[in-house]
């Protein structure tokens, strides 16, 4: 756990005189699950694009790993393993899930098509899409199409669809939003189950889903870093507090 997944520095993303994201220091350390929460306009989604590569910090520095990102673009992002899910979703809602995933699985597989005969690829994609179906909860919706599904199978889809990247560190962003209290009870679950040597950095609305998944929360508040802590930690700082109830 001492080992750092990615690393924050001084990150900015500043918009003319509107300072969204101002001189954020964040470390994450591996294998762990950090939230990012703050009230509405705390700059959590600029700072969760800034992060996945859709927008370019003004200033600061991101590393992945040992890696400087800073200037990277998303795509070469993902093939170093930092993966994001889509907050609206990314899916062909024609295509069923099992396909869904195995474009992920194939694109990756991509990576190294020159090694394995096409045959034994397409086989191996199948199976280890099933497998990542299995392991969302979605196995036996495979043969449907995604367009079928309920909104929350939709978001276990996308984790499946982002597992198949491959990830060291996962990125979802605000996954509960729309969800029922069920449907964000089974996502719970499903966050929980996965491999625990994978980082996952959430950014999150829903402080029941955080506060139960979460082992550490970072607070922003008007663009700048606040606090970071544990959950019990962030629920008893005054500060945080004091964001939250806008005083
Ligand atoms: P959150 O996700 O925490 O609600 P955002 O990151 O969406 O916050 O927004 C932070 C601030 O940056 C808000 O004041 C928002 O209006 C502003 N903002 C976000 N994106 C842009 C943009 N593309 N251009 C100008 N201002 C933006
Ligand atoms: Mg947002």
């Amino acid at each position: 756990m001492s080992e750092v997944a990615l690393q924050l520095d001084g990150v900015s993303r500043h918009f003319g005189a509107l300072k969204a994201v101002d001189e954020i220091s964040i470390a994450v350390p591996s294998g762990s699950r950090h939230a990012v929460i703050g009230p509405n306009g705390a700059g959590k989604s600029t700072l969760f694009a800034v992060i996945a590569g859709t927008l370019s910090p003004t200033a600061g520095r991101i590393a992945l790993g040992a890696d400087d990102i800073t200037s990277m673009p998303e795509h070469r992002r993902a093939a170093r393993g930092l993966v994001r899910t889509f907050q609206h979703s990314s899916l062909f809602l024609r295509a069923s899930a099992l396909q869904n995933v195995q474009l992920a699985v194939q694109r990756q597989q991509g990576l190294h098509r020159w090694l394995i005969p096409r045959p034994r690829r397409t086989a191996a994609a199948a199976a280890r899409s099933m497998q990542l179906l299995e392991s969302v909860g979605l196995a036996d919706r495979h043969a449907q199409t995604a367009g079928a599904l309920s909104h929350g199978e939709r978001r276990q889809l996308e984790v499946a669809v982002a597992l198949g990247a491959d990830p060291s560190v996962l990125l979802l962003d605000e996954p509960a939003a729309g969800m029922s209290a069920s449907e964000t009870a089974r996502f719970k679950e499903l966050v929980l189950s996965l491999p625990s040597d994978m980082t996952i950095l959430l950014v999150e609305h829903d402080l029941d889903l955080v506060f139960g998944l979460a082992d550490r929360v970072s607070v922003l508040h008007l663009g700048r870093h606040l606090f970071t802590g544990t959950p019990q930690e962030v629920r008893a700082n005054d500060d945080v507090q004091r964001a939250y109830l806008g005083t």
